[in-house]
């Protein structure tokens, strides 16, 4: 591909696919990557998995899909700077939540406790799971079939225990080597999409205020630019001048560092960048100051706060008993999730059962989550 700085991921240097395929007409083979995403299962159900709120709590919060969408957005502009390969930064951000229990981070951690003594539920390798194993699209496998660079970029974390299971992908876990850029900088497009659309979502959920977020020095700089700017502005129209503010100077200050690193390290290819003793896409120390005091005040007025842990508490029980009773009598699950269970059970013996269950309940939505509870809890409810 032209255009593309010699350290960005091409495709003449891609380690494939895990299934050869003869290579497309008119499209890249990280655009089919791309569009196998948009068009799998799990993509869909992003739509009614919670970011931090609930589904049902209102139509104008982030869900997973929006959330998913604005990464990729912040991601693309990224690598475009920086001469990277846009679409394949564009495939793994679409792809990174699709493995994301139901109810945010509560669901995971619950699934977690629940699957400790059968390998654990990483929601990162989950993700991997459904691009590489649940999805059912095509005759010839099972999974999307994406290119080894997508998976990498999906594999974000990965404990050493796993690592030794996933061969080549797992590889740079255990010699602790850098994935390719493109990879590195959608972490940071995911971080600067949240910590920025949770600050929108808090206000309207009426979690936090404006003037409690002055304590936070990067909404407090551009809060007093906006004013300055627009002495009558408030509400609405107000927090977004300022979060656009805020995403353009987190995203323009890691493009800016990044580049610096880059020309600084010398990589001339995607094979140095995997080699490289640290990451190369980076803030500034002083934005990564700033962007640390955004995550900080988050977590203790947003993700501690009362409302937020009352979900959080209700979404563990929910994914816990679901747990509890499918793994103790794995007829109550659908057939198609009871055949897996079975077929796992019979090389894994529980640790299979298990994985067939967590995969059932991974892949619910928020709303089924609480409908299948109810369907299996409540009596009165048609099962
Ligand atoms: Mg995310």
């Amino acid at each position: 591909m032209s255009g593309l700085a010699a350290y960005a991921a091409l495709e003449e240097h891609s380690r494939g696919r895990r299934h050869a395929e003869p290579a497309p007409a008119y499209r890249s083979e990280y655009q089919r990557d791309r569009d196998r995403i948009v068009h799998s299962t799990a993509f869909r159900r992003l739509v009614y998995k919670t970011q931090v709120f609930v589904n049902h709590e209102g139509d104008l919060y982030r869900t997973r899909l929006t959330h998913s969408l604005e990464v990729a957005q912040i991601a693309r502009t990224i690598a475009a700077a920086l001469r990277l390969n846009e679409v394949l930064s564009e495939a793994i951000c679409l792809a990174h939540d699709l493995g994301h229990t139901p109810f945010g981070h509560a669901g995971q951690d619950a699934l977690n406790e629940c699957m400790m003594d059968f390998g654990g539920f990483e929601h990162n390798l989950q993700s991997l799971r459904v691009v590489d194993e649940l999805e059912e699209h095509y005759a010839d496998f099972d999974g999307l079939n994406l290119s080894f660079e997508t998976r990498e970029g999906i594999l974000k974390h990965c404990s050493y225990n796993n690592a030794v299971h996933l061969g080549e992908l797992g590889q740079r876990f255990i010699n602790r080597q850098q994935p390719g850029l493109e990879a590195q900088l959608a972490n940071f497009a995911d971080e600067i999409a949240y910590n920025n659309h949770d600050v929108e979502d808090g206000i309207r959920a009426g979690l936090i205020s404006v003037e409690q977020l002055l304590a936070v020095p990067l909404f407090c700089g551009y809060h007093a630019e906006v004013q300055g700017a627009y002495p009558a502005l408030t509400g609405r129209r107000q927090v977004y001048e300022i979060l656009r503010r805020m995403i353009n100077h987190l995203v323009t200050d890691l493009i800016d560092s990044s580049s610096r690193r880059l020309a600084s390290s010398g990589v001339r290819s995607i094979a140095e960048v995997r080699s490289h003793p640290g990451p190369l896409i980076g803030f500034s120390d002083e934005t990564r100051e700033l962007n640390h005091s955004l995550k900080t005040f988050l977590r203790e007025h947003v993700y501690k706060h009362y409302k937020v842990r009352r979900m959080t508490a209700k979404a563990r029980r929910v994914v816990i008993e679901l747990f509890d009773i499918f793994f103790n009598d794995p007829t109550l699950m659908p057939d198609e999730h009871k055949a897996t269970g079975s077929r796992l059970e019979l090389v894994q013996g529980p640790a299979g059962r298990a994985r067939a269950v967590a995969d059932y309940i991974a892949g619910m939505t928020d709303r089924y989550a609480i409908l299948e509870h109810r369907r299996l809890f409540d009596p009165s409810e048609r099962t």
